[in-house]
């Protein structure tokens, strides 16, 4: 937060190219700021890598096998389950985990 100089009015802060600028609306004027007290404007970005998989936290023994090929040891079982792992609206991923070398997956459909 920036107070003006000259009204002591919040100043709005004004993106300028690759600068940012601080702008009195009462005074209807731009204002230079030091460095440091210039908010940060790079976007969050709250996503999750594409290829994470989550850890499950279930036992995996109690998890249903299927014939699905492990892409690590060729082994033909695996169990498997599904998970949601974006917002609410888009389907669950399936999740495979090898039984002989433990390498897990996911579906990618
Ligand atoms: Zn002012
Ligand atoms: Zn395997």
């Amino acid at each position: 937060m920036k107070l003006c100089q000259k009204c002591g009015s919040l100043l709005a802060p004004v993106k300028n190219g690759n600068k940012i600028e601080f702008f009195c609306h009462k005074c209807n004027k731009k204002q230079r700021i030091d460095k440091e007290n210039i908010p940060k404007f790079t976007e969050k970005i709250d996503r999750a890598p594409q290829d994470e998989i989550p850890i499950i936290e279930k036992q995996t023994n109690i998890l249903p096998i299927t014939n699905e090929e492990c892409p690590e040891c060729g082994n033909n079982e695996a169990r498997w389950w599904t998970q949601q792992t974006r917002s609410s609206d888009e389907p669950e991923t399936r999740f495979y985990r090898c039984t002989k070398c433990a390498k897990t997956w996911r579906e990618y459909s």
